[in-house]
């Protein structure tokens, strides 16, 4: 039985975690015990922290595999929302109203070096406080556990590589689409 990681899910390292666990077992065949994790997974951390530990892993196999034929690993997309779907792309919450444009950055970390994207997406509340600059009501709206390292970095990023103000779309229409 896979014991419960020693971490809340709203902790910054319980997906790094994990997601190390699963890809050790893999790495040493127990696919039983990485299902068995997953699962687990799937339960505390809810879709979300799933779908991004599914797309840690797969980028941790490219990793590999460029690692078996002398390469590196290509920067590698994640993202939070689940496919088709948009959201915040700071706090992680529903129903973005605004984009901002990006020079595509990369961020080392979780075994990987994974890529910003073109744009960030933005609800109400952090548009408002992207709009005034506001990083102190940012880390507060975000809380202070979820305003991890990871968080730190991803917002500092932005913060260099933004490219405009705020680009305002449909609510409810999805500007991913068909790009
Ligand atoms: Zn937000």
């Amino acid at each position: 039985m896979t014991e419960r990681l020693d971490l809340d899910p709203a902790d910054g390292p319980w997906l790094a975690t994990l997601v190390q666990r699963v890809h050790a077992a893999r790495t040493a065949g127990d696919e039983d015990e990485a299902a068995r994790l997953l699962a687990y997974g799937r339960a505390e951390g809810g879709a979300t922290l799933a779908q991004l530990a599914d797309q840690v892993l797969a980028g941790l196999d490219q990793r590999d595999a460029a690692r078996q034929r002398g390469t590196t690993m290509e920067p590698f997309n994640i993202s939070a929302a689940p496919e088709g779907t948009l959201i915040c792309d700071f706090c992680a919450g529903s129903g973005p109203v605004v984009y901002y444009e990006v020079t595509e950055f990369g961020l080392s970390g979780l075994g990987g070096t994974w890529l910003s994207g073109d744009r960030f997406y933005a609800c109400p509340r952090c548009r408002t406080l992207v709009d005034a600059e506001d990083w102190k009501g940012m880390r507060d709206w975000i809380g202070p556990k979820q305003f991890n390292q990871g968080t730190r970095m991803i917002i500092m990023g932005f913060r260099q590589h933004r490219r405009g103000e705020a680009v305002e779309f449909e609510p409810g229409t999805n500007p991913e689409a068909g790009r």
